[in-house]
C-alpha cells in the first residue's frame, strides 16, 4: 500500500460514559476513541506523522526519526513506515542496551534500523547541526522530530478536527507530552470551545516557548494546561494512578496507558469533583492510545 488513506473518511468512536458524579454535576462526558485507529498507531501519532509520510510518499524519502526507548512516537513511526513501504532509522535516546526494551524491539521487528545515540550528544546536538551530519551520513531523508514537534505535525493534529463531530462540544481534553497535538487542537477548534491539556511532565517551565514556535496565533482559542496530574513526572506512577485506572477500566470497560491517558481521565474526574467545568458542559476527552507503554510495567499493576 503506498497511498494515504483520506481522513476525512474515516470515523472514530465516541463513547459516552457516566456515572453517578457525572450525572449529578450535569455534565456530558465523551470519549474519542483513537486508541481504536489504526492497530499498531493508535492514537494521535498517526494524525502528527501524516504530512511526514505523505512527503516520505510522494518524493521517496527514507525518513529518520527519534525517541526514548518506550516511545510510542517511534513505534507508530515504525508500523507506518512498513505499511506504506518507506525505509526508517529510529535514533534512540541512551546507549545501546544489551536487551532491547519491547518498544525497540517492535520498531526493529517493523524494519526500523536503530541507532542509539549518548544522552548528552542527543541534548547537545542543535537540530541544523543534526540535520547536515544525518544528511552526510544516510542521504536525503524526511527529518521527523522526536514526538512530531513542528509545525508539520501541528498541521497533521489539526486533521483531528475531520473524524469526529467536534463542534459539538463545549471541552476538548487531550495529554500533552511535546505539545504538538494541543497546538492542533487549538488551531482547529472553533473559538467558543475550550481546550484543557493535562501535562504529562513535571516542570513545563517551556510550555509557552513551545506554543510560540508551534502556532501562529495562540489568542484565537480558550485553553489552559493543567498541571496537577504528573504523578511525579514523565512515566512515573504511583499505586493511586494504578486504582483509579483499573478502575476506570471496570466502570467503562476502557483501557488507558499510565504515561498519558490514565493520567488526563484521572485529571478530568477530579475536576469534575472540583466543580471546575460548568453545569452543561459537553466534554470530548482525546484517547491518544498509546497502551504498548503499559508493557512496560510489572505484570501485576494493571487488570487489563
Ligand atoms: C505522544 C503521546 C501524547 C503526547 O502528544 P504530544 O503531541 O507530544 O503532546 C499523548 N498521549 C499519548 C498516548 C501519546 O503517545
Amino acid at each position: 500500500m503506498s497511498i494515504l488513506p483520506d481522513l476525512k473518511n474515516i470515523k472514530v468512536e465516541i463513547q459516552k460514559i457516566e456515572n453517578r458524579l457525572i450525572i449529578e454535576n450535569n455534565i456530558s462526558l465523551s470519549i474519542l476513541r483513537l486508541d481504536k485507529i489504526f492497530p499498531g498507531i493508535s492514537g494521535n501519532k498517526f494524525f502528527k506523522l501524516y504530512y511526514f509520510l505523505k512527503e516520505a510518499i510522494a518524493k521517496q524519502k527514507k525518513i529518520i526519526t527519534f525517541g526514548g526507548a518506550y516511545s510510542n512516537h517511534l513505534a507508530a513511526a515504525a508500523v507506518a513506515c512498513k505499511i506504506y513501504n518507506i525505509n526508517c532509522i529510529g535514533i534512540v535516546r541512551g546507549e545501546k542496551p544489551k536487551n532491547l526494551s519491547h518498544t525497540l524491539s517492535f520498531c526493529k521487528g517493523q524494519g526500523m534500523e536503530l541507532k542509539f545515540i549518548s544522552r548528552k550528544n542527543y541534548k547537545e546536538q542543535t537540530e541544523k547541526d543534526f540535520k547536515i551530519e544525518l544528511t552526510d551520513k544516510f542521504g536525503n531523508h524526511v527529518f521527523i522530530p522526536e514526538g512530531g514537534y513542528s509545525k508539520i505535525g501541528v498541521a497533521g493534529a489539526e486533521l483531528l478536527s475531520d473524524v469526529y463531530p467536534n463542534k459539538d462540544f463545549t471541552h476538548i481534553c487531550c495529554p500533552v507530552g511535546t505539545t504538538t497535538t494541543l497546538a492542533g487542537l487549538i488551531n482547529s477548534c472553533s473559538p467558543q470551545q475550550k481546550i484543557v491539556g493535562f501535562s504529562a511532565i513535571k516542570n513545563f517551565s517551556d510550555f509557552e516557548t513551545r506554543i510560540k514556535f508551534l502556532i501562529d496565533n495562540p489568542l484565537r482559542v480558550k485553553f489552559f494546561l493543567c498541571n496537577d496530574y504528573h504523578f511525579g513526572g514523565y512515566a512515573k506512577s504511583t499505586n493511586e494512578l494504578f486504582f483509579f485506572m483499573n478502575k476506570f477500566y471496570e466502570e467503562f470497560s476502557i483501557s488507558t496507558d499510565f504515561v498519558y491517558t490514565g493520567k488526563m481521565m484521572f485529571g478530568v474526574i477530579d475536576l469534575i469533583k472540583n466543580k471546575y467545568f460548568p453545569q452543561g458542559s459537553k466534554i470530548i476527552c482525546i484517547h491518544t492510545g498509546g497502551l504498548q507503554g503499559n508493557l512496560s510495567l510489572p505484570s501485576d499493576s494493571l487488570k487489563f
